[in-house]
């Protein structure tokens, strides 16, 4: 053991030189340094909260402690420079072990760490106030190895003092872990392991190289810090954490601009200098250029989230407003329907002759205003299937039915009509008889009763005519409507059973209608269980309206209206 300290000792020089390699001490020392502090500084300048100002506190101590282990290894060979500067490195590392503690109760419970739990720090923290200067802490110093002597109980009281912390901090986080969500729990388990890794191969790295007396290995210790803060952009940049907006992009730019300047600490020649920095420069250059087009990337995904935001908001008025609609026709159909059937009933009875024979040009005026009010009629009943369909009311009533006797009434319905539009109204039979379907047979009928019309009614006079055809597929009954018409475009066959949907061409067949027929056939036949589509070879070519409906009714429906 030697006292006497000396302000530039050869022999340490050259000890340190066949030690280590001096590039390895430069690349674990500066780099590490200047990210952390970077990291520190940038969140600060973000957010003045008390977690960036723990963070900043975090990446001051450390990077003062790799500072000042800097000197140590490098410091000229002063042994008082090194002796003071040894000296101050454990109370270094306590401050960011408990820093770093502090900074997990922040992050975690969102507010600051207790009362007592402040109080239990300042107590474990006080003997190293008291014994950094003493030579509790150093000593002295040997020319043997170039070291200060440490005091044994002092490096075992930071020793032990560690471990408590990182044990402190594991406990800490996986007791929250168990209790908070999904999302939460990927931040926790990422800043604390972020933490640990930093912690502990910083610790792990000091005790090996203690033990073996190769000191490379606490140089890599040190990079833990690094691995911390990538851990730390990461959070930042995915979970928005210290409420920083930070792009992806602009994380790695950064990142890979400091590895590349970190390579100037073991650049050997001017040539590697050079090359460095024009590697940096373009990094740089291109870096710029991506973060620019990310960034307004970035800006328009905000103003379409913005907007889909200020759509969804329209869509709940307009849905509103549509509910407000489909309750007044409600209404209003049905105040309409009263007097429409009077009107009817008295047509009727004066057709009949109840109040006296009528002159055949009455008998023609009657007509037509009769087959006026029937279009009123059916028009508010299409109106009201729509209320009643939208509000939920239309109720269904199954039971067993005979297809062929519905579409033979159809068929019956309209031989009439068909004839007086020169029109062919012929069914196809099934060639043998069909099952029975449990459906609602009223509402079916009403269905194919509309495709039948629409079918005569899209159909020039004397221009062909209109087939229904019932037959067997497999598991299902099929219902064909054909016919000779106006057919329908490629253009208009998606929309032909949306509401108030109606082609544009019909207008040259002058008919009546409304657009709804279709929307409400289309609902009344899946709700029993089947379903109904339009085909069509093009303009002119005709149409065909098929609806299938299963043998055998599903389960779900038998239960809702069997
Ligand atoms: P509406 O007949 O009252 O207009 P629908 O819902 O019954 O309403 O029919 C919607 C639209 O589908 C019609 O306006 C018409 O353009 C088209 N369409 C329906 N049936 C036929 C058909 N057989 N031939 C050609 N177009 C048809």
């Amino acid at each position: 053991m030697d006292f006497n300290l000396i302000t530039n000792a050869e022999q340490c020089h050259q000890l340190i030189k066949e030690t280590v390699s001096l590039s390895l001490v430069y690349y674990s020392h500066i780099p590490t340094a200047i990210i952390s502090l970077l990291v520190g500084l940038f969140v600060i300048l973000k957010n003045r909260d008390l977690i960036s100002k723990v963070l900043l506190g975090i990446s001051i101590t450390f990077s003062l402690w790799l500072f000042l282990d800097l000197i140590v290894w490098i410091g000229n060979y002063n042994t008082v420079l090194t002796m003071f500067v040894w000296s101050l490195l454990g109370m270094l590392d306590i401050l960011f072990f408990m820093l770093s503690l502090y900074f997990v109760y922040l992050f975690i419970d969102k507010r600051d760490m207790p009362f007592n739990k402040k109080v239990i720090l300042g107590v474990l923290f006080l003997p190293i106030i008291i014994f950094t200067s003493t030579r509790f802490n150093l000593s002295g110093f040997t020319f043997e190895s170039c070291e200060a002597i440490d005091g044994k109980s002092f490096l075992d009281y930071i020793f032990y003092l560690e471990i408590a912390i990182a044990a402190w901090i594991i406990l800490l986080s996986v007791g929250r872990y168990l209790k908070v969500e999904k999302d939460s729990k990927r931040q926790i388990l990422l800043l604390v392991l972020g933490i640990i890794i930093f912690l502990l191969s910083f610790f792990g790295a000091g005790y090996i190289a203690g033990q073996t007396g190769n000191y490379d290995y606490e140089l890599y210790g040190h990079f833990g810090m690094t691995v911390f803060m990538g851990f730390l952009a990461y959070l930042i940049v995915k979970f928005k954490a210290f409420d920083i907006k930070l792009l992806g992009e602009q994380a790695l730019i950064v990142s890979q601009f400091a590895l590349i300047a970190a390579m100037f600490t073991f650049a050997t020649s001017t040539t590697n200098r050079i090359l460095i920095s024009i590697t940096l420069a373009g990094t740089a250059i291109m870096g710029w250029f991506l973060i620019k087009s990310s960034k307004k990337l970035d800006e328009r995904k905000e103003q379409l989230q913005i907007m889909a935001g200020k759509l969804s908001q329209a869509n709940d008025q307009l849905r509103t407003l549509d509910n407000a609609k489909t309750e007044f026709i409600s209404i209003a159909s049905h105040q309409l329907r009263t007097p429409l059937t009077a009107i009817k009933g008295f047509i009727s009875m004066l057709l009949e002759g109840s109040y006296g024979k009528l002159i055949p040009q009455q008998e023609d005026v009657l007509n037509k205003v009769y087959s006026s009010n029937e279009r009123l009629v059916n028009l508010v009943e299409d109106l009201l299937n729509v209320s009643r369909m939208e509000s939920g009311r239309m109720e269904f009533k199954f039971a067993s039915w005979d297809m062929d006797k519905i579409c033979q009434e159809v068929i019956d319905t309209f031989a009439l009509r068909a004839k007086s539009c020169k029109l062919d109204l012929e069914y196809i039979k099934p060639e043998v008889a069909l099952p029975e379907l449990l459906i609602d047979g009223v509402k079916v009928r009403e269905v194919i009763s509309n495709l039948t019309d629409n079918a005569i009614k899209y159909t020039l006079e004397g221009h062909g005519g209109v087939k229904v055809k019932l037959e067997q597929l497999g598991e299902n009954i099929r219902v064909t409507v054909s016919d000779t018409g106006i057919g329908i475009p490629d253009t208009e066959l998606p929309y032909l059973f949306a509401k108030f949907s109606r082609g544009k061409d019909i207008s040259r067949l002058n008919t009546g209608g409304t657009g709804l027929g279709l929307y409400v056939g289309k609902s009344m036949i899946e709700n029993n269980g089947g379903r109904i589509w339009a085909e069509s070879d093009g303009q002119n070519l005709g149409s065909r309206f098929i609806i299938e409906l299963p043998i055998k009714q599903s389960e779900e429906l038998l239960k809702k209206w069997g």
